[in-house]
């Protein structure tokens, strides 16, 4: 092996920086579990290394300490970096070992960094797939707990952004939006990794394969409640440019957006069906009643049944998806027995709200005339 001193210069400076932008739980965290739940900067785990040959059972015998990314091991004694556990776990050179993960952490040879962390938060392609997916209870505490210590952040540019869009601070209270600034995200990754497992975390969506928290660009957060508990949530980016646009938790959007909203309405209301999250809010915000269809998955058949008390109108955009939507959900509510109006407007709910000092009134108006057609 070679010798730490006569490494070679570029190398030994792409060492330094490499671990200059590693984030040390999130490595460990990797090979030992223990490190997600580690309250505290050193603590002891079951020592992984594959040339130790440890039986895995007795005391945890090695010893890790976040702060500095130095591990030992008291059985074997042996320790050192973060890089040389690399170089133990994968059997691998130094060169290689500091190679890998300059790579992984977007760190060239030449000084520069480009959105190391932006990598890192990538959501997984494929491998996650494998991963089963967590109970609906397990997947309520995820999102709750993702909820709660978000709402602890800075909500000025979550706040600002709807507000734009002429989203009021009361709608945004009672669709239980929450957003964190980009500069929170570490110290909310690092939250959830002390309230969860790594696996469970992986297994919800929110975190990726690396061990990093996935809501990196998208974190204006749109939560799916279910009897009062969220279910489920979609975020979406707030700066310009950014594609896609959202990002989701692993699974399936479990209902209509804002649908719990309904249960507390006396039956035979009208109940607007919208496109997406916007609309909707742009819907509550002017007091009427509304569910929005969330993305290409459309309208699942056993939505039905909790709207067949309301009054439905569609307010689909107007274009000619739109039109192609209506008239397929016309024909799925009326097999079901359900009447659903169409409400044609000039342009889709939101602009509609924004350009029209009266738009409330225009809005109410049309929806009699769509009623009674
Ligand atoms: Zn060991």
């Amino acid at each position: 092996m070679e010798e730490r001193g006569r490494k070679p210069d570029g190398l030994r400076q792409l060492c330094d920086r490499v671990k200059g932008r590693m984030d040390f739980r999130s490595f460990f965290v990797r090979y030992c579990p223990e490190a997600a739940r580690a309250s505290s900067q050193k603590f002891h785990a079951q020592c992984p290394i594959p040339s130790h040959s440890h039986s895995g059972k007795g005391s945890p015998s090695l010893s890790i300490d976040l702060q500095r990314g130095l591990f030992h091991c008291f059985s074997r004694d042996e320790g050192g970096d973060a890089i040389r556990f690399y170089e133990l776990m994968h059997g691998v050179s130094f060169g290689r070992a500091v190679g890998d993960l300059a790579r992984e952490l977007g760190v060239d040879g030449k000084g520069r960094h480009d959105g190391r962390l932006a990598l890192q938060a990538e959501p997984d392609v494929e491998q996650a797939k494998e991963l089963e997916p967590l109970s609906t209870e397990r997947m309520c505490a995820v999102c709750g707990k993702f909820l709660e210590v978000c709402r602890e952040e800075n909500q000025m540019e979550g706040v600002n952004y709807l507000a734009r869009r002429g989203i009021d601070a009361l709608t945004i209270e009672r669709a239980g939006i929450v957003y964190f600034p980009r500069r929170s995200y570490r110290r909310v990754m690092r939250c959830m990794l002390e309230n969860f497992s790594i696996e469970e975390l992986q297994r919800s969506g929110l975190f990726n394969m690396k061990a990093h928290l996935t809501f990196y660009k998208h974190r204006l957060l749109f939560p799916f409640y279910v009897e009062g508990q969220p279910r489920y949530l979609q975020a979406r980016t707030t700066a310009a440019g950014v594609e896609p646009r959202w990002h989701n938790m692993r699974g399936s959007v479990p209902s209509l957006y804002n649908a719990d909203e309904l249960t507390d309405l006396p039956s035979g209301e009208t109940v607007y069906l919208v496109e997406g999250f916007t609309d909707t809010l742009t819907l509550m915000t002017h007091g009427f009643a509304a569910v929005g269809l969330v993305g290409a998955s459309g309208f699942k058949e056993e939505w039905l049944a909790p709207l067949a008390r309301f009054q439905i109108v569609a307010a689909l955009d107007s274009d000619a998806a739109g039109e192609r939507a209506s008239s397929r959900y016309q024909e799925m509510f009326a097999a079901r027995g359900i009447a659903l109006a169409r409400l044609q407007l000039p342009s889709d709910v939101n602009d509609f709200f924004q350009h029209r000092p009266s738009a409330s009134l225009e809005f109410a108006l049309l929806t009699e005339d769509a009623i009674e057609q």
